[in-house]
């Protein structure tokens, strides 16, 4: 078993159920739906799929809905070319038919009223950073920019803004539909894209529970790390999400490109310290989209991702569009093993937690007597899956086996560092699960007779104060 678990973006060269099904005996460990594509009965149906593999298979497969978000595009109606040097005017689309004629091209953005949020030195990014232009100076109705590049501006390409407070709401009407889609579906994860501020993760989380009948588990929230605004709040952001996902596209345009894998390594790091899954993506294995094997330098990347302990890597056009989405799996499958099982990989130090409380010093003490003893796993019960995640954050050796009698934490352990979920659903006593799970783990050889393991159980139910850690057992 691999302890870096993968997430893989669906589109049409993986749609099939055959292919779904090749993915997850790969090492697929969680789906991405992209909700800038695809209709919503097409999303139903790959749901669907997913779930009849994983029941077929007998693994959690967790699936995440990734939200477009407030993304910015350029609102003019034909091509706008303009030359290094010159000066525009940027208004908005709420201008449109009020502004002055003028001999000054003009660039619309498409949200209402957004070019208010432009002062003199901010930068304009347009498609992916390759056409840029600087703000020099303000008017009531539009804000006038040099370009520092020459470039032809075509309608609907995504504009960044990293220097400007925008105050766009997180979720737009298309992303609010969506959602309500996404709830009715059950989904595990919804990604929430350029979260800015803890703010916008908070009123993505009431936009749920508003629309979930009370005592629903909400789905968790994946905030991608994209804008140099997260950058700057990234300490309550992570404090106010369930999971991080390092979105090294537009971070890339937003920051500075050499800084990007370091600003990885440091996210990853306050992450683990929080006990918030991430998930490191874009690019990893880019060159896979048309070729069989990867390149030297995407190999390095995931390599890296892995002995940076990040909880899982993540494919999106290799997977979604390319050619060879089973093999992609396959090799990054491969690079995760090898480096897994490396010297290099045992640099890593166990981090400091942020949470101080009981519990999480008794986990501790689990893992330092499954290191101390050479435990092949730590066994333990996770009615919500946060047990688990806090084993997992020590990073341990050993594996983590967790029962759990919760299909939700089942699929969503699927994206959790080291963790092997096992499922048992009904009403027995939670106490007959750790026995169930040896024998199931005996069966698919994650355990054999001999095996030391460290058993935890957690709060003793109908006792408040009482927690159980049985200690070390020998499998027979
Ligand atoms: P994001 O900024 O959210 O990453 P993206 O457009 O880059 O958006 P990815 O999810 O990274 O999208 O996927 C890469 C490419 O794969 C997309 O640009 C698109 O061409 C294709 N793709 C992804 N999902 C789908 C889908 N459901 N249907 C069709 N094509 C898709
Ligand atoms: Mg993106
Ligand atoms: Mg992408």
């Amino acid at each position: 078993m691999k302890n870096t678990k993968i997430v893989t973006t669906i589109g049409p060269a993986s749609e099939s159920k055959d292919v779904l099904r090749a993915l997850a005996n790969a090492g697929m460990n969680v789906v991405r739906l992209n909700f800038s594509h695809g209709k919503h009965d097409w999303h139903r149906e790959i749901i669907n799929r997913v779930r009849e593999v994983s029941l077929e298979l007998g693994q959690p497969i967790g699936i995440l809905a990734d939200l477009q978000g407030p993304r910015i595009r350029i609102g003019n109606d034909t091509e706008l070319r303009i030359t290094e040097g010159q000066s525009v005017r940027v208004s908005d689309i709420s201008r449109k038919d009020t502004l002055s004629a003028s001999d000054t091209p003009t660039i619309l953005l498409d949200i209402a009223s957004i070019s208010d949020a432009l002062e003199p030195g901010h930068l304009l990014l347009i498609e992916d950073g390759t056409i840029r232009l600087s703000v020099t100076g303000r008017e009531q109705d539009f804000a006038l920019a040099t370009a520092l590049t020459d470039g032809l501006i075509k309608p609907r390409k995504g504009i960044n803004l990293p220097d400007s407070k925008l105050d766009l709401p997180i979720l737009c009407d298309k992303d609010r539909k969506d959602l309500s889609f996404v709830l009715k579906e059950g989904v595990d994860f919804v990604g929430l894209s350029f979260v800015g501020s803890a703010t916008d993760i908070e009123s993505a989380r009431e936009a749920m529970r508003a629309e979930l009948p009370e005592g629903m588990r909400l789905p968790e929230i994946v905030s991608k790390i994209e804008r140099k605004e997260a950058i700057r709040n990234i300490d309550e952001i992570i404090k106010a999400t369930d999971a991080i996902m390092v979105a090294r596209g537009d971070l890339g345009i937003e920051m500075p490109e050499s800084e990007v894998t370091l600003l990885q390594k440091d996210i990853i790091r306050r992450s683990l310290m929080s006990v918030k899954p991430v998930i490191v993506a874009t690019q990893m294995m880019k060159s896979m989209t048309e070729q069989p094997i990867p390149t030297r330098a995407e190999v390095s990347d995931v390599t890296n991702a892995v002995v940076d302990h990040a909880d899982a890597v993540m494919l999106s056009e290799e997977s979604a569009m390319g050619k060879y989405p089973v093999e992609t799996v396959a090799m990054m499958r491969e690079i995760i093993t090898k480096t897994e099982e490396s010297p290099f990989d045992d640099v890593y130090g166990t981090l400091d937690l942020n949470i101080h409380s009981e519990y999480a010093t008794l986990i501790r003490s689990v893992y330092e007597l499954a290191k101390s003893f050479e435990a092949k796993a730590i066994l333990l019960l996770s009615v919500s899956g946060f047990t688990a995640r806090l084993a997992s954050h020590f990073r341990p050796d050993t594996g983590i086996l967790a029962a759990t009698n919760d299909r939700r934490t089942y699929d969503r352990l699927a994206l959790a560092w080291g963790v092997r979920p096992y499922l048992f659903e009904g009403d027995q006593k939670l106490d007959t699960f750790v026995d169930r799970m040896v024998d199931q783990a005996k069966e698919d050889g994650s355990l054999s007779v001999g095996d030391q393991t460290v058993v935890f159980l957690g709060r003793v139910p109908g006792e408040r104060d009482m927690m159980r850690l049985v200690g070390i057992r020998e499998i027979r």
